[in-house]
């Protein structure tokens, strides 16, 4: 087993050379670069690992447990390396960054420990004359498909329970975030994962969809694939696996809203607002997006809201004093900016928006300022779409039928949450709202034990818990006369 050296970034840039062809990874808190990565460009290098992942031997499910207990070890004892990795990729301050490997390894651990089975079935024949039951079996080699706001989290919910299941898999990773790939990959290698078993294809933005994700997707032995990303790359996606009948995990984009009844601890509603809203600086697909303040206390809930966002650090997310750190590129911080442009221009309110200070706007870094929006309306685009940034949209409501019909009216269905005290409304509005997740007076939801997913244009299927095993597996049904 690797000891601890601190060194993890120098192994991972040791042992996966960029090579000739290769494509640049930026720190977002400056803009500079951290490092160049393989740029894979052409068919034939994704047919080979295909050939490769297509040959890999599933183990034994006792063996794979062991090697995916042994990744789970390396996982915690890397943490502080693991971490570093993000935060200079991917702008996250430190202690999410942490917060996200700690996480990750909760699915590796959950996985290694699951049982799978099939099930015995009552003969429905005359005599009792069969025997009937299921096994389940691994799906095939897999093609796991990430974006960049949760670099090992977004990986490893879809790589530990492939591996458990007894696939290999080919990532992959976003272009922005290659390294924590890498440095996944490593210690999967050292835990003894088989090299062909978990392999990683990193691409720029362009190589990835023209040449990896289309020939992964045109590859008839790549059985399955799992994204998580944007709705518009996921409809692509899930258009391509079709011609291959692939079975497809799809993890899309959301537009949560967060309901604050008028009988809510109001505490309690900000501190949940303010994690689900600024955590990762807004770039989550379950993201706080629209506030619904019941209009009775919306004046309370504003002033308390402002008071917090005031005290939010932003700045490098290596600096251990920052909350908030950039967004991912500069592309993300003009389309926030433009967000809330037009929502001024159409009649919100700007109540209070951050300064950046002179060395973070020289920094050459994406900061865009923690920013608290009223008289924010349905019809405005901020409203429409995920702001993917610490912008807190705020708007007012007054009857719970009025609430929930606005809330189900997008295409979207990741993730809402409510605040109340009332249990019956509670039940009543949870039941209601078209989303795959709700945090009740909670929106810090996540966790490897649970379904994680959306309905309508948010995506199909499940990851973590064990529909997320389900997701990597075939059932055969057998039938035998006795
Ligand atoms: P973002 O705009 O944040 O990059 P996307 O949904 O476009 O979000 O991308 C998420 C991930 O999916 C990235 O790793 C990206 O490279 C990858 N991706 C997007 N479209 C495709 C595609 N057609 N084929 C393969 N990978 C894709």
């Amino acid at each position: 087993m690797t000891q601890k050296t601190g060194g993890l970034l120098a192994r991972v840039l040791a042992a996966f050379p960029a090579g000739p062809n290769s494509y640049p990874v930026r720190n977002p808190a400056t803009g500079s670069v951290i490092a160049q990565v393989a740029n894979v460009g052409n068919a034939q290098a994704v047919t080979e690992a295909v050939e490769r992942a297509a040959l890999v031997h599933p183990h034994n499910s006792a063996d794979r447990k062991a090697m995916l207990a042994r990744w789970y070890s390396l996982f915690l004892l890397h943490i502080d390396d693991l971490a570093h990795i993000a935060t200079l990729e991917s702008g996250k301050p430190l202690a999410e960054a942490k917060g996200e490997v700690q996480y990750a390894a909760s699915y590796i651990k959950y996985y290694a420990d699951l049982e799978i089975a099939g099930k015995t079935i009552i003969s429905p024949h005359s005599l009792n004359k069969t025997r009937l039951w299921t096994v389940k079996q691994p799906v095939g080699p897999c093609a796991l498909i990430t974006p960049w706001n949760f670099p090992y989290a977004m990986a490893v919910r879809k790589i530990s329970p492939a591996i458990a299941a007894g696939n290999a898999c080919i990532l992959k990773p976003a272009p922005e975030t290659p390294l924590s790939a890498f440095a996944m990959k490593l210690l999967a290698n050292d835990a003894g994962i088989p090299d062909d078993a978990f392999q990683i294809l990193s691409a720029d933005r362009q190589n990835a969809v023209d040449v990896v994700g289309k020939v992964l997707m045109a590859d008839t032995r790549i059985r399955k694939v799992s994204f998580t990303g944007s709705t518009n790359a996921g409809i692509s996606l899930m258009q391509q696996a079709a011609t291959t009948m692939k079975k497809a995990s799809m993890e899309l984009g959301g537009n949560a809203p967060l309901i604050i009844f008028e009988d809510a601890d109001l505490n309690q509603a900000v501190d949940g607002c303010m994690f689900g809203k600024f955590r990762n600086a807004g770039q989550a697909c379950i993201a706080v997006n629209r506030i619904y303040i019941h209009s009775k206390i919306h004046n309370e809930f504003v002033s308390k809201l402002a008071e917090k966002i005031k005290i939010l650090r932003v700045g490098d997310g290596l600096n251990n004093k920052t909350t908030v750190g950039p967004l991912i590129t500069k592309t993300s911080v003009d389309r926030v900016a433009a967000l809330v442009s037009s929502s001024l221009e159409s009649g919100a309110q700007l109540v209070f928006q951050s300064s950046l200070s002179n060395e973070l706007q020289a920094s050459g870094g994406y900061f865009y300022p923690p920013t608290l929006l009223t008289n924010v309306t349905d019809d405005m685009e901020i409203f429409k779409t995920e702001i993917f940034g610490p912008v807190a949209a705020v708007s007012t409501f007054d009857t719970e039928e009025d609430v929930v019909r606005r809330a189900n009216d997008t295409p979207f269905g990741l993730a809402a949450y409510l605040f109340t005290n009332d249990i019956a409304r509670l039940h009543r509005v949870a039941e209601n709202l078209e989303a795959g997740m709700v945090g009740l007076n909670e929106c810090a939801i996540s966790a490897a034990v649970a379904p994680f997913g959306g309905v309508k244009m948010s995506g199909i299927g499940r990851e973590g818990s064990s529909e997320g095993i389900e997701e990597y597996l075939e059932t055969k049904y057998l039938c035998l006369a006795v």
